[in-house]
This record gives structure tokens, sequence and C-alpha cells, in this order.
């Protein structure tokens, strides 16, 4: 069933307004105009959504795992009925082009469905031990909250193993991104998933978010985000002894070794920028610090500025062609512009793009693709996320001083390694502290463990690891 525009909380298996009435607008990047709006959920709604999912939790949890499978797959088939509207909210929400909109942001998350509901169906949820059964539960009320990059992909790396695993869940997407949550939840509930199973709250981090972190009857909370919000929500849900898992920021190293014949060295660079570059840079694992031989930073920024002046050129995401759409707010404009700045003043040298705003967007969330070299790694711009299309170039004198940079981040979430031989490569990788990293252009793999090392988090998301996130452990001796 539709929901009313002023009624986008999903609690209990009804649409509802905010008690307090509030509404938050959400704006598209595309040319900064009001996109529509969602309520802005109190605590006391908050509380609503809790105690129904708590309700509901045992009679899910006693379901059949085919059944909850199934639920699943229906979720999955309504997202792909919904594709395109998906893909259009998404790409105005995010500012990515349309075309990969619909391919990585709603399809990539349609399938996580699919292999949830297939791991709801293969585990071994039961195994022997000596004289004990040890039996896998699943957790209980699970409380996700998730930011505005990758909306569903975030949501449903929660949401699908979650419901596929027997908890019951409050889902709080991030304000800037909210209304393809307000989609998915029409899905669910067309999906016919007992009431109380599925919540969604639309709301504030401040006000929804800790509500449900501080909520006694939250045995969960499933985070992406910012490592600062992270910080805070992993010390407030300490005061409860709730299980934590945190996907955070990164500032992912590209370690282009000196192996490289001047052919591979062309193409691994040119991939690098599109690595950095997706989603404008606002992906999590953007490999945004390039690490190349010392002698070949002259033919990197060449290769970079021919890649960039060639193909990542600015554009309105909707056009046929276009690979760099605009932020997607004007806070992160305003922070990209800052670290822009930044790397200017602390002398790393420019060698494409700036502060200003490109030629030709009056308005929309658009800023310039910009490339530091030279960039050491003790510079702000090379230990920060950034979370736009900003590129570093580190020079390196030998292998042992790359694996030194790469390393010298709080973060350690992705990670990649190019090499013309590929034990040396591999060798690199495991001296790489993330939890993640591809090698030689390794593709992505949806069924491997997905998180991160350091203040990069912790927990996995993703496949069987991802799945096993949602269940408690009880061994019953005999
Ligand atoms: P954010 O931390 O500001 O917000 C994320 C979510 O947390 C939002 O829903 C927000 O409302 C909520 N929130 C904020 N403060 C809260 C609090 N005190 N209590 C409870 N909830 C709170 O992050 P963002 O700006 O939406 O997203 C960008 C960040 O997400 C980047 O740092 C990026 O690296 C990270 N990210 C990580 C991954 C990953 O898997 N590791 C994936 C995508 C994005």
């Amino acid at each position: 069933m539709a929901h009313h525009p002023d009624k986008t909380l999903f609690i209990d298996g009804r649409w509802r307004a905010s008690g307090s009435g509030d509404l938050i607008d959400v704006f598209d990047s595309t040319n900064g105009e009001k996109l529509g709006h969602v309520s802005s959920a109190t605590g006391d709604d908050v509380n609503d959504a809790v105690l129904a999912a708590r309700r509901s939790f045992q009679a899910w949890a006693d379901t059949p795992a085919e059944e909850r499978a199934l639920a699943c797959e229906r979720i999955a088939t309504g997202m792909r009925d919904r594709a395109d509207e998906l893909a259009d909210i998404i790409t105005r929400e995010t500012g990515m082009p349309r075309k990969l909109c619909l391919a990585v942001q709603v399809l990539v998350p349609a399938d996580a469905f699919d292999r949830a509901a297939n791991h709801a169906r293969t585990f071994e949820y039961e195994q022997e031990i000596g004289n004990s059964i040890v039996v896998h539960e699943p957790v209980g009320v699970v409380a996700a909250i998730t930011p505005w990059n990758y909306p569903l992909i975030q949501i449903a790396a929660k949401m699908a193993p979650a419901l596929a695993s027997g908890c019951t869940m409050i889902l709080k997407p991030a304000q800037v991104a909210p209304l393809d949550s307000v989609v998915l939840a029409e899905i669910v509930d067309e999906a016919g998933l007992p009431d109380g199973v599925f919540n969604l709250i639309t709301g504030t981090g401040r006000t929804a978010g800790e509500a449900m972190v501080d909520h006694p009857e939250v045995d969960m909370v499933s985070f992406t985000g910012s490592t600062s919000a992270g910080k805070l929500i992993a010390s407030r849900a300490a005061g409860s002894i709730k299980r934590v898992s945190l996907e955070l920021g990164g500032k992912s190293p590209n370690v282009i070794l000196d192996d490289l014949g001047p052919e591979e060295f062309d193409k691994v660079v040119r991939d690098g920028v599109a690595k950095c570059y997706m989603n404008s840079g606002q992906t999590c694992t953007a490999l945004t610090r390039m690490l190349v031989p010392r002698s070949m930073l002259e033919p990197a920024e060449r290769i970079v500025t021919d890649e960039i002046e060639s193909k990542y050129q600015p554009g309105e995401p909707f056009t046929k062609g276009v690979r760099l759409g605009p932020l997607a707010s004007q806070d992160q404009v305003d922070t990209v512009t800052d670290y822009v700045n930044k790397g200017i003043a602390e002398n790393a040298r420019l060698v494409l793009g700036g502060p200003e705003r490109p030629e030709g967007f009056d308005d929309g969330y658009y800023v310039k693709p910009t490339v530091f070299s030279e960039v050491s790694n003790d510079m702000t711009i090379a230990q920060e996320e950034i979370f736009g299309p900003v590129l570093s170039i580190l020079p390196y004198d030998n292998e042992d001083e790359a694996v030194a940079i790469a390393n010298g981040s709080p973060y350690g979430l992705a990670g990649a390694v190019w090499s013309s031989d590929q034990e040396r490569a591999e060798r690199v990788a495991r001296r790489i502290r993330t939890g993640r990293i591809d090698i030689n252009g390794g593709a992505f793999n949806p069924e491997a463990p997905f998180g991160g090392y350091k203040q990069s988090g912790y927990g996995r998301e993703n496949g069987l690891f991802g799945f096993e996130e949602f269940l408690e452990v009880k061994s019953m001796q005999r």
C-alpha cells in the first residue's frame, strides 16, 4: 500500500506521521530543489517501533527458515519490479549517474535479499561438539542505522540477513537520502511480512538514532556511517552491552608496484581514477591514495589528467555517458571544498581542479574533479576521508615504504595492489592491514566478507560472515 507523503513511518505494519508532526526536507542533488520530505520521528515513535519489533520477535524467530527465505525473495522481486523508480530517486538523492545507479544501487541490493534467502536455507543452525548441541539463534531486535551514499546497498547488507536469520528490526536511513527506503518499506508492506517484523523510522541521528541505540529492548545495533558517529554509538550502546557492528570510513591505498610495463601502468592508473571517482568519490572503499614509484610520478599525473579530462567532467547524472555527477548535499560540497583548500594550504601540488564551482553549473551540488600530487602521508588530505572526487598521488621509494604508507592510516577498510608478478602482489597484499584488498584488479565478490580493520570498524557484512553476525550461539549439554 502506498504511504501518504506526510506519513513515512512504518511501524507495526501501519504507515503514520511522527508524533511531533515534524518533517525533514530532502533535496535533489542535480538542482538543489526540494525533492520530497519525510517524517522526523520522535523518541516515542522509536519506542513504538522497538516494542513492535520485540512483540513480533519470537514468532518470526520460530518461523521456518524456508518461509523467511521466501519473504526475502518477495522483497527482491518487489525491488526489481520498481527498479527504475528506485534508480531515479537514488540518482537525485546521491548524484550517481543513473545507468550505474540502477545496476549498482538497486539490482545489487535486490540480489542481496536472494543471497540471504539462500543462506537462511542452507545454514547449519545446529552442530554437535562432544556432549553439547550448539544452536544458532537470531540475536533478537536489530536497530539498523545507515548512511546516504549507497543507501539501499547498506540497508540490504543489514536487513536481508537480519530478516532471513529470524531477527526483527527497525531501520533508520540517513536524512539526506531516505526516500528510497520509504519505497523499500512499501515493498515490504506488499510482501506481507508479519506486522512489526520490519519497521521504518525516518528521522535524525540525534533524536531517532540515539533513541534506537539507547533503547533497552534493542539487542543489536548495526551501523554504517562516519567514524565519529560510530564512536558515539559504540559508547552509548556499551551502557546496555548491546552487540554492535560498525562499518565506518576509509582512506584506502592503491599500491602500484614498480614492475609494470608502460601499457599496464597506463591501464592501472586509469582504473585507479575510476575507483576513486565512482559515485563522485562518495564511496567508503574509494581508492583515494594512489601510491606510485617516485620515478613514475610524472607519467602518473599525465595519465590521470588525460583520463579525467576525457571521461570525468562533471555532468547531469541522467545524461548518457556522464560518469561524474554532483555530490549528495550542500554540506558535502562545503566539506569537500574545505579539504581542497586545506590540500593547497599544506602545499600539496594541485594538478587538476580546485575549490571553485565548475563552470556551467549554477545550481546543484557540483564540484570540480581534483587531483593533488607529491602528497605526503601526514597531510590532512592523505589522512582524512574527503568523500568527494579528490585523488591524492603519493610517491614512494621502495616496497617497504609503500607498505608503510599504505598502513599509515587510522583507517583499514580497503585497498588494492598491482604488480606484474602475482606472487609479489599477494605478498604485499598480506602486509596491508585492511579488511579487503583487491589484487591486480580482482573483481568485487558479493559473498566475500566486507568490513574494516582499525578505525574502519568491526564486524563483517555480506555472505556467510554477514549472515552469522545476526546469530547468537547457545550450547546445550546433555
Ligand atoms: P553519518 O555518520 O553522519 O550518518 C550515518 C547514519 O547515522 C545516519 O542515518 C545518521 O542519521 C545516523 N547518526 C548520526 N549520528 C548519530 C548518533 N549520534 N546516533 C545514532 N545515529 C546517528 O554518516 P553519513 O555522512 O551519512 O555517511 C558517510 C560516512 O559513511 C562516511 O564516513 C563513509 O565512509 C561511511 N560509510 C561506510 C561504509 C562501510 O561499509 N564501511 C559504507 C558507506 C559509507
